[in-house]
């Protein structure tokens, strides 16, 4: 059997898998990044994601929404263009699968309406996609769910949304095997979030070094997940935008606390601190 080697990783590690921008770039040179996800009420899961993503360096962002999205989107976030489905409150349809980068699953919802459309239209993705909160809670649903994931997908459950894909550990160790196991038995990468986030593939476990407690607060994994697929649009491989992303996102809330402290940090102060974060770094 192949063993899994785990190692802890920092700046060393990033610094060194970092493309620096050429001179004579233009914005289709950074992908453009797709953020999948919303509902009355969770709109703001959306934006974070995006705003993630638009830091951490993608070329274009789109948004698609329920409509209820649209007004919020364009008024919050000149950046974003919006797209919506037919549904009004929740999404009931999605996007013809293209040349973009997905994100999906942030404010979700897992309505049954949305379930239905999205299990199958996760099937026509061929490129790796990242996949977070309601996406991965719909899928864990599903008796075959998983099965659409696209080969090479970021998948970014923190403790709750992992027990709904693998169901109940006994031990960090039964964790890890679960964790392992999955990985192999779907082809993707998986971001298990914490105080100190694994990054797993199917050869290697890198524990991330940075972040701290102010972390555990709303809306700061819709963060991540947009900071991941901003990465994946500009062309890392998978494994190198989750590890850049999952540091890069405690580093931006390591630069926050220093002048808020761990309780005022908000999921907003980590967007905030993503741009001197590649500046202290790069
Ligand atoms: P979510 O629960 O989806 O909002 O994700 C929470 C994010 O905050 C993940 O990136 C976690 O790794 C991070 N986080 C939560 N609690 C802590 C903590 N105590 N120390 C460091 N990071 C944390
Ligand atoms: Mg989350």
């Amino acid at each position: 059997a192949v063993q899994t080697e785990f190692s802890g990783y920092g700046a060393g590690l990033i610094r060194s898998l970092y493309r620096p921008r050429q001179k004579f770039t233009h914005k289709g040179s950074f992908g453009h990044l797709w953020v999948v996800g919303g509902s009355y009420g969770t709109m703001g899961a959306l934006q974070l994601a995006a705003r993630g993503g638009l830091r951490s360096g993608a070329g274009k962002v789109t948004a698609w929404t329920p409509q209820c999205g649209v007004d919020i989107l364009q008024g919050n976030l000149p950046e974003v263009m919006v797209r919506t489905g037919k549904g009004k409150k929740q999404l009931t349809d999605f996007p013809q699968a293209g040349k973009f980068t997905l994100v999906a699953g942030m404010g979700l919802g897992t309505a049954k309406v949305t379930a239905d459309a999205f299990v199958p239209w996760l099937k026509q993705w061929k490129q790796p996609v990242v996949l977070d909160a309601d996406a991965l809670n719909i899928l864990s649903q599903n008796p075959e769910g998983f099965n659409s994931v696209p080969a090479g997908s970021i998948l970014t459950p923190h403790p709750g949304e992992f027990a709904r894909m693998v169901g109940n550990w006994t031990s960090d160790a039964d964790k890890l095997e679960k964790a392992r196991n999955f990985v192999k038995q779907y082809s993707c990468i998986l971001v298990l979030k914490g105080a100190h986030t694994l990054v797993l593939d199917q050869h290697h476990g890198f524990f991330n070094t940075s972040g701290n407690p102010g972390m555990a607060t709303a809306g700061s994994g819709d963060v991540l997940a947009g900071m991941i697929g901003g990465l994946l649009a500009q062309g890392y491989e998978p494994v190198q935008a989750a590890l850049a992303g999952v540091y890069l996102h405690g580093l931006s809330a390591d630069i926050g606390v220093q002048k808020l402290g761990y309780e005022a940090l908000t999921a907003g102060d980590i967007i905030s601190g993503i741009g001197p974060a590649f500046v202290s770094l790069f």
